[in-house]
């Protein structure tokens, strides 16, 4: 069977990353998240107090930055300058400042080259906001993923909750509408459907039922 790429796209919490490990581990795919990237980076402004609006500051702090991901007791995690970071990205202070950290074009620029040099040997499964746009315009399987908003928030809640990070559902709320604010309307690749991916609400379906269309699909590529 052919080794494809899948990219899947979408808004903020609705179940891209969910969706993205199933499969991958359905195929026996490498799983790449890409939002993880972008939170690392963020981390590493903030904890080493740098201004992301100067980018003098923003090079450098990128010059200083290795993003790498391991596999762990079966969890995919992600390490920042030889640290596990996996709790901390997902940490409210860091979902605050994430989306305007990547509309930063020398940020999306490292990520993306990082990125792509992860797909070459295809046999990947990632999601992210450009992955189907930019990152592999080439991908032979692209989702665009959407829900509810109201139903992303109970599931980031929830999702919050088993990790022991505790937030208030508004403030979720908030966080998600302004992030798919940002991440829509940024100059340097905006969150867009791609014209060849296939639009899965999953609103009504559970992670089964997701996994079991976007399955469909895949092997539809892969012959
Ligand atoms: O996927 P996740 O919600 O963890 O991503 C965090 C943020 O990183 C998004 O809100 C978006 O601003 C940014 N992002 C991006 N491009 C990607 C993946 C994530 O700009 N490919």
């Amino acid at each position: 069977m052919k080794r494809i790429i899948v990219a899947i796209d979408g808004h903020s919490s609705c179940g891209k990353s969910t969706l993205a490990k199933a499969l991958a581990k359905t195929l026996h795919y490498a799983y790449l998240d890409t939002g993880a990237m972008y939170r690392a980076v963020t981390l590493y402004f903030l904890e080493q107090q740098l201004d992301y609006n100067d980018p003098e500051q923003v090079a450098r702090g990128l010059a200083e930055i290795e993003i790498h991901f391991e596999r762990i007791e079966g969890q995919n995690r992600t390490f920042l300058n030889g640290r596990d970071v996996e709790h901390e990205i997902r940490e409210m202070r860091v979902s605050e400042h994430v989306s305007p950290v990547s509309t930063i074009s020398a940020v999306r620029r490292a990520m993306v080259a990082q990125q792509q040099a992860m797909g070459k040997r295809r046999g990947i499964v990632a999601d992210g906001r450009d992955i189907g746009t930019v990152v592999f315009p080439d991908a032979e399987l692209k989702i665009f993923l959407t829900a509810d908003p109201d139903v992303r928030t109970s599931r980031r809640h929830l999702e919050l909750a088993a990790k022991g990070i505790d937030a208030e559902w508004n403030d979720i709320y908030k966080n998600l509408l302004e992030r798919d604010h940002i991440d829509s309307t940024r100059a340097d690749s905006p969150l867009k459907k791609a014209d060849d991916a296939v639009v899965i609400d999953n609103t009504l379906l559970s992670e089964e039922q997701q996994l079991e269309k976007a399955l469909v699909l895949a092997k539809e590529k892969m012959v």
